[in-house]
């Protein structure tokens, strides 16, 4: 089974090593020499959804247990004169076994005996576990359809090609990007795509370097040295925090900003650039909507309905300085030919009724937009000094510029859409994306296309037929959002389950806990929404579909879903009679489940990591040590489940059944489906294939199989096939350079796919010029949790970055061991609480019992807890997402508007909880806010 197995002598262990026999060694070399003895070393790879993840390792097997591995290290060089990837990993790979062997591994199929969450489980065989699942996923189907059973997706390891579940058709998968909220929702705004990404080795091309919603240090330990490289060609290292972090000690300038305030920064960096005339006007002109018309007496485009009967609604218009004239602006390219486009002044446009309106340049309206902004005005709403902002605005202007952001970190905060877009901004006023050096990075996967190029490109032009403006990417991206339109995914936006059967309907409608400018009700946006259709085929379950059963897969909402440990089990869970999971370590979630399904890990099971552009190549880790216990890959597990539910269907009689958008299936001949005949039942025949007909698309270098992957563990990739999110990225690769976005647009002029087929800025949806929200700006954060003193916030920890990690034995060791949060020390002594000692944490939403950890690298008003902690890690069984508010900003429901519908893991309203207010009181001492919270809890 094992690829690249090096035998070595084959000698005794000293003492009792792990299931090694006993002899006595002859001397001290001896001993350590057996120490270190192993069977076979496998290619293993580490495909963690840390994101980097893609780890590649070497594992060594003793006994047919894993008890070393390393980082492979044999990344090549792609670029002359650019570091490498080696070695790619950190602590918690090289440590892995400890999960793999730890006492928080499941091994067997567990059933729940007491009530849920009371820890009281009997362990059961595969055989009984699936039978009692597939009967409960029979009795929703017959009961209230497919739909009633929701799939929730996370980042099981290794799992990221085997697939979870549901292995039938016809439930819903709530969308995994959505659900935790890795998104960019300002990124999307812009340019019709959250997640263009170079990889990493590009950033070694960068001559400044921000670090902004991210703390490298802690959580891109296998690519933060690219950064820091980079440094020693003398580029720049700045990192933009409140708090004093382990990156700053790197940075050449830490930016201290307020936190929530990183906008109004940028707005007026932004300022500076325009005032100085130090912006790339090429770049505006050409890649941006800034020159665009927008009329002034509606604040609308300026669009060919307005002008000409029978016009089009998405042609839009540029004053040509040279022709004096209203020119229209050119949709299939962002060429603009002998057009000169003014960027300033009010110029006049004649309607079809005859009627003469003002209209004026989208960059006119932005010039007088940051009048807001003047490096001292917006110093006074982000407490960063005035210097420092045109310092910033002076470098950005002449340096390739690159922002290292977290996952969709911006985007974790209420008004991240806004800060997004003026980072956007600076980045495009300075013209920094599309080559070498720049850009802004989230995260990404791309699809790596699932059809012969040919048939693709088939597929693709005779869409195109229907308007031949669009581009290869944008027909794509238009086919991808028309199919969700008809459920072809069956994959959802998680709000509507949220919403309508989660309690969060409540919650979101507190008024106090949005932003003022929010005209009306939350619950109207809501509805406007749904009625007009703007989330059509994906706005499910409905309020009458009643979720019968909750499949988890590695995902672990009770911990991580903002207010989920509140309104999950007071509203959702009461409702569930089938809550199963898949994992293959106790997490909160899985405490609560009915059945625990033990899944193999990576190591014991052939995988893919997540393709990214990061490491524009594919990772594979193979199979090197049996799965533990009783636990199973994924793949086996849903063929097993297939087989059992097609003989329970038999036995009720059920042969067919019909789905939220009337298809219908047939439930004899699943196993089959899923194995197509049994030919895929086989996880390495079917790896081999797949690699197979990756090679043949031409993503893979030709003569790629199964057994090139073992012996190398890593492949670059040819070509990045022709799914839509690789199309999206807008750069081929090549062979000997590093991978920089956005190249299509920038090089070949191809038009962006947003409603103006251009990076747009200005956004003209009547609920955006409601909010006044139509190009970037700066609002404060609202009180999300009630008007208590101090901001929450979070990140990834640098021991587990999520929660799979977080009981390791080893890892608790190098730290505190059990959660804490970092507190300033003079807000401390304000309330006289020492170090270590427990506090209560708490809100409108709840409270939670945790140890202070003084910190002077926090600001005063600030506290923080690094994310990943299990509730049952805290004293009272409360985690942090109880006080998290989990809200959602109602202009990311909006729809109808160009490149503003649902893709998935792309436009989707997303629940936010950075800077939710709390009240921090020493224990015994409990404010009025905390008796608010209960009272509320009580009355419920
Ligand atoms: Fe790589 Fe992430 Fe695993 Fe560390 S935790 S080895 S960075 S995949």
């Amino acid at each position: 089974m094992v690829a690249s197995v090096k035998s070595a002598p084959r000698a005794q262990a000293p003492g009792k090593g792990r299931g090694g026999a006993v002899t006595k060694p002859k001397t001290s070399e001896d001993t350590y020499r057996q120490m270190w003895r192993w069977d076979k070393v496998g290619t293993a790879a580490h495909c963690v959804d840390c994101y980097p993840t893609n780890c590649p390792y070497r594992a060594y097997v003793r006994d047919g247990e894993v008890w070393f591995s390393e980082a492979r290290g044999t990344f090549p060089i792609v670029e002359k004169g650019v570091p490498d990837m080696n070695p790619m990993g950190c602590q918690k790979g090289a440590a892995w076994m400890e999960v793999l062997y730890g006492k928080q591994r499941v091994l067997h199929p567990l059933k729940r005996v007491g009530k849920r969450g009371s820890g009281k489980w009997q362990r059961v065989s595969w055989d009984e576990a699936l039978d009692e699942l597939a009967g409960a996923l029979l009795d929703a189907i017959e009961d209230g359809g497919p739909q009633t059973i929701i799939s929730l997706s996370g980042g099981s390891p290794g799992a990221i090609w085997a697939g979870g579940w549901p292995g039938i058709p016809g439930p819903l998968s709530t969308d995994n990007n959505s659900e935790v909220n890795d998104f960019a929702p300002g990124h999307y705004i812009t340019w019709g795509k959250f997640d263009p990404v170079s990889s990493v080795d590009d950033w070694f091309h960068a001559e400044l370097t921000f670090v902004w919603f991210a703390n490298y240090a802690y959580t891109r330990i296998p690519y933060y040295h690219f950064a820091l490289e980079a440094r020693y060609k003398g580029a720049e290292l700045i990192v933009v925090a409140p708090d004093v972090n382990p990156t700053t000690v790197h940075a050449d300038y830490h930016v201290p900003v307020k936190m929530g305030t990183d906008g109004a920064l940028c707005l007026s960096i932004c300022k500076v650039l325009i005032d100085e005339g130090i912006y790339n006007e090429t770049f505006v002109k050409e890649q941006t909507d800034l020159p665009l018309l927008v009329r002034r007496d509606n604040r609308m485009f300026l669009r060919a309905c307005d002008v000409a009967e029978g016009g089009r609604d998405d042609q839009f218009y540029l004053h040509d300085t040279k022709t004096r004239s209203v020119v229209e602006a050119p949709r299939g390219t962002l060429a603009l030919g002998k057009v000169e486009p003014a960027l300033e002044g009010d110029y006049q446009a004649t309607l079809k009724d005859g009627s003469v309106v003002k209209v004026a340049p989208v960059f006119q309206l932005l010039r007088e937009r940051l009048k807001d902004y003047t490096p001292e005005k917006a110093s006074a709403i982000c407490g960063v000094n005035p210097k420092v902002i045109r310092t910033l605005a002076r470098k950005v202007a002449v340096k390739r510029t690159n922002i290292l952001t977290g996952e969709g970190n911006a985007g974790k905060h209420y008004h991240g859409d806004l800060m997004e877009r003026a980072m956007l901004l600076m980045l495009a006023l300075s013209g920094n994306w599309g080559r070498k050096g720049t850009g802004v990075r989230t995260w990404t996967t791309v699809g790596l296309g699932s059809l012969p190029p040919d048939m693709a490109s088939q597929v693709l032009s005779n869409f195109k037929a229907e308007d031949p403006t669009m581009s290869d990417e944008i027909a794509a991206i238009e086919l991808q959002k028309r199919a969700m339109t008809m459920g072809m995914g069956g994959i959802v936006p998680p709000v509507f389950v949220w919403y309508y059967h989660a309690g969060y309907r409540e919650l979101w409608k507190r008024r106090e806990y949005h932003d003022p400018s929010m005209a009306r009700p939350f619950d109207e946006y809501f509805k406007e929404a749904v009625d007009k259709g703007w989330w059509q085929g994906v706005d499910l379950p409905g309020p009458d579909m009643t979720p019968r059963v909750l499949l988890l897969d590695g995902s672990n909402p009770i911990r991580r879903t903002p207010s989920g440990q509140n309104q999950f089990l007071r509203y959702l869970w009461p409702k569930l009679k089938m809550i199963a999971t898949l994992e293959l370590r106790m997490s909160a979630s899985a405490m609560y489940s009915d059945l625990v399904l033990p899944v193999a890990a990576h190591y014991e099971k052939l995988g893919f990591c997540l393709p990214t552009t990061h490491v524009a190549g594919l990772v594979f880790g193979d199979r090197v040590a049996e799965p533990a216990g009783d636990s199973k890959p994924e793949w086996e597990i849903r063929g097993m489940l297939a087989q059992k539910l097609e003989k329970k269907a038999k036995e009720r009689g059920l042969a067919e059944y019909t789905d939220a958008f009337g298809r219908t299936h047939r439930l004899e001949g699943l196993y089959n489906a899923h194995t197509a005949n049994g030919a895929w039942d086989k996880q390495d025949f079917l790896v081999d294939q797949t690699v197979k007909s990756l090679a043949s698309f031409g993503v893979l270098p030709e003569g790629t199989d199964l057994e090139t992957m073992r012996e190398k563990g890593y492949v670059r990739w040819a070509n990045l096939g022709m799914s839509a999110r690789a199309m999206a990225q807008g750069t081929e690769i090549k062979p000997d350079e590093t991978f920089a976005p956005f190249r299509h647009h920038t090089e070949q002029k191809a038009p962006y796919p947003t409603l103006t087929r251009r990076a747009q800025f200005y956004i003209d949806h009547h609920w955006f010029l409601e909010a006044g929200e139509e190009l970037p700006a700066h609002k404060d954060p609202p009180k999300m949790g009630g008007d208590f003193p101090f901001v929450i916030s979070g990140g990834h920890n640098r021991w587990s970055v999520h929660a799979l990690n977080i009981a390791h034995r080893l890892m608790l060791a190098t730290h505190r061991g059990r959660p804490h949060m970092l507190m300033n020390p003079d807000d401390a002594a304000a309330k006289g609480i020492a170090d270590n000692e427990e506090v209560r944490v708490h809100n409108e939403m709840g409270a939670i019992t945790i140890p202070v950890k003084l910190a002077q690298s926090v600001p005063p008003g600030m506290v923080i807890i690094y994310n990943g902690w299990e509730p049952y890690q805290f004293r009272d069984g409360q985690g942090t997402n109880v006080v998290e508010a989990g809200m959602v900003k109602w202009l990311l429901l909006a729809g109808g508007y160009g490149h503003l519908r649902y893709w998935p893991m792309e436009w989707s309203p997303v629940t936010t909880m950075r800077g939710s207010r709390v009240e921090v009181s020493k224990l015994g001492t409990e404010s009025g806010g905390e008796r608010v919270a209960h009272k509320r809890k009580k009355r419920k």
